[in-house]
């Protein structure tokens, strides 16, 4: 069975307005997000908490310490309005090729750069950790430019084909859920290392025919030959994963003409969370606290994330 992209009415710029319309309400749907249980000491994990200027700090009834909604994730050092980063993780669900620095920090009110460091703030924290099992399809792309169009310092003289490009390897459960990494090579070592980490013992795991994956204990494995020009056969094939590559790459080519091989991880992580929260609605319309939405999705991930400028730029 197929899971294909699910379409579903996303709440207009309009109802976003009226549902977070100032910081308070931003910084209250934030909060339910991080602590769907209510408020727990980013310092020690403590229930008890006193709140302090309306809402806007919170003290430890257990340790004392003192901490905001920002505390302990990428939003921490940001002087940028929670409502404005809410409405960042709305616009990243609404647009399913993303959103440029360019029409982000439009649609902010902000500078280019602020825009960049925040989306890349936001990608940083797109969490998608969840075992796969099932029926899985694994595979791998290459994402990069062409050398000819390079300027010649940024070429890599490396020779062959592949240059210049990065490896991405993914991995799509039927069922749902979607997992992808950055690989530094495709060989058998790291192949298994990336599945073993995604796939949960026992699943059934579909592959191209790449030598990498021979050998693979623990999963019922058949590899999908592409080189022979071979139909898809019932079962036998990795359509779901490629479909997953598609949408990636009319993104890079559409929204941002160019991914560096430093930021690939986080475009990468971006997307993958996109395809675990396709079909959730980016914000509750109706004022249901309890509900899953991909921005309260988005701030259980913030947890323990951090990314300066300079480790951005480095
Ligand atoms: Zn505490």
């Amino acid at each position: 069975m197929k899971k294909k992209y699910v379409a579903i009415n996303q709440p207009s710029a309009m109802e976003f307005f009226s549902r977070i319309p100032d910081e308070d309400a931003a910084r209250k749907y934030l909060a339910s997000g991080r602590w769907p249980n209510g408020v727990k000491c980013h310092h020690c994990g403590h229930g008890e908490i006193w709140t302090i200027k309306g809402g806007m700090l919170y003290r430890c009834k257990g340790c004392g310490k003192q901490f905001t909604v920002r505390t302990g994730t990428v939003m921490e050092d940001s002087h940028i309005p929670l409502r404005k980063w809410v409405y960042a993780m709305y616009l990243m669900t609404i647009s399913r090729k993303s959103i440029s620095s360019v029409q982000l920090a439009k649609e902010l009110g902000i500078t280019q750069k602020s825009a960049w460091f925040m989306a890349h703030r936001l990608r940083e924290s797109c969490e998608s950790k969840a075992m796969l099992s099932g029926t899985c399809e694994a595979d791998e792309t290459y994402i990069g430019g062409k050398e000819k169009n390079k300027h010649a310092s940024k070429r890599t003289h490396a020779g062959r084909g592949g240059v210049g490009k990065t490896i991405v390897f993914g991995i799509k459960s039927r069922d749902g859920g979607t997992r992808a990494k950055v690989l530094p090579v495709a060989n058998r070592k790291e192949l298994h290392a990336a599945v073993k980490e995604a796939v949960a013992s026992g699943a059934i795991l579909y592959t191209d025919d790449h030598r990498g994956y021979y050998g693979l204990k623990d999963y019922r494995r058949t590899a999908v030959n592409h080189s022979k020009g071979e139909y898809v056969d019932g079962d036998a094939h990795t359509n779901t994963i490629e479909s997953f590559w598609a949408v990636l790459k009319r993104a890079h080519y559409g929204t941002f003409h160019h991914w560096s091989k430093k930021h690939l991880a986080r475009y990468v992580n971006e997307f993958v969370f996109k395809a675990n929260t396709n079909g959730l609605p980016a914000f509750d319309k109706t004022g249901n606290d309890c509900g899953i939405t991909t921005v309260r999705a988005h701030m259980a991930g913030m947890e323990g994330k951090r990314l300066t400028y300079q480790g951005l730029i480095a």
